[in-house]
């Protein structure tokens, strides 16, 4: 019996990964170019994380989120931990947030394997995460890609270790009578430089399978627990665009 179920869950994973490489791009990859500093909140905008504490994040079942908070006003992701949520849910926004991908054991890991996190926007829309400084992987899942819908113009990574921005404008998508009636959108600045241009959406990112929208109202900001090699955030502020 015991064997029976070794060899279900063995087929039933090559048959998951197999269908998720149908739906993985790896050309043209972006041109890598170099971007500016980062900048801080404007005075209207809704902060998330100074680096003094959690009191606007939760993680699953609402409960304070495992992840560390350091001296320097960062977070670091615990692997294994969960993934975090705002406490407030939201429409339209304007995000910004700031990332480091880590260094350690970086000659165990690869492609997806390094640093690998993403901004969810209303739990659904994922922005990828990743070091993706001289670490080739499908360029639809690359660091910026809106994940396996969009790839980014251009490759802004920094090296790991050095702090990045993302600052996007995301327009919700709306619903009625429990259909799509506007698909969202997405604009996204890495590093300040352009590298998503009002791309549709599609649907939620998923990573088996074709996007398709399922309906809901406003919902949190997500940052993802995903794999192998921890990262870091800080200075997260949003601006509410409806
Ligand atoms: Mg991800």
């Amino acid at each position: 019996m015991k064997n029976l179920l070794c060899f279900l869950f063995f087929i039933g994973y090559h048959v998951i990964y197999s269908q998720s490489k149908l739906t993985e791009v790896w050309e043209p990859i972006p041109n890598e170019v170099n971007s500016f500093s980062n900048f801080s909140p404007p005075s209207d905008a809704i902060v998330l994380f100074d680096g003094s504490d959690f009191s606007k994040w939760e993680t699953w079942g609402n409960k304070e989120p495992g992840w560390t908070i350091n001296e320097d006003g960062s977070m670091t992701v615990v692997n294994g931990k969960g993934s975090i949520f705002t406490k407030e849910s939201f429409g339209s926004v304007q995000l910004h947030i700031e990332w480091r991908t880590g260094t350690e054991n970086l000659e165990k890991h690869k492609d997806q394997s390094r640093s690998n996190s993403g901004v969810f926007l209303q739990k659904n829309y994922e922005i990828q995460i990743l070091d993706s400084y001289k670490n080739p992987t499908y360029v639809n899942g690359q660091a910026g890609s809106v994940y396996k819908q969009h790839i980014p113009l251009v490759n802004v990574s920094r090296k790991p270790g050095d702090w990045q921005s993302y600052d996007i404008i995301f327009t919700a998508p709306k619903f009625k009578n429990k259909e799509l009636e506007k698909p969202g959108f997405f604009t996204v600045f890495h590093n300040g430089v352009l590298i998503q241009n009002h791309v549709e959406i599609k649907g939620t990112t998923t990573n088996v399978g074709k996007p398709r929208y399922s309906p809901h109202g406003d919902a949190p900001i997500m940052l993802q627990d995903h794999c192998c090699i921890p990262l870091s955030f800080r200075n997260i502020w949003i601006r509410k665009l409806e």
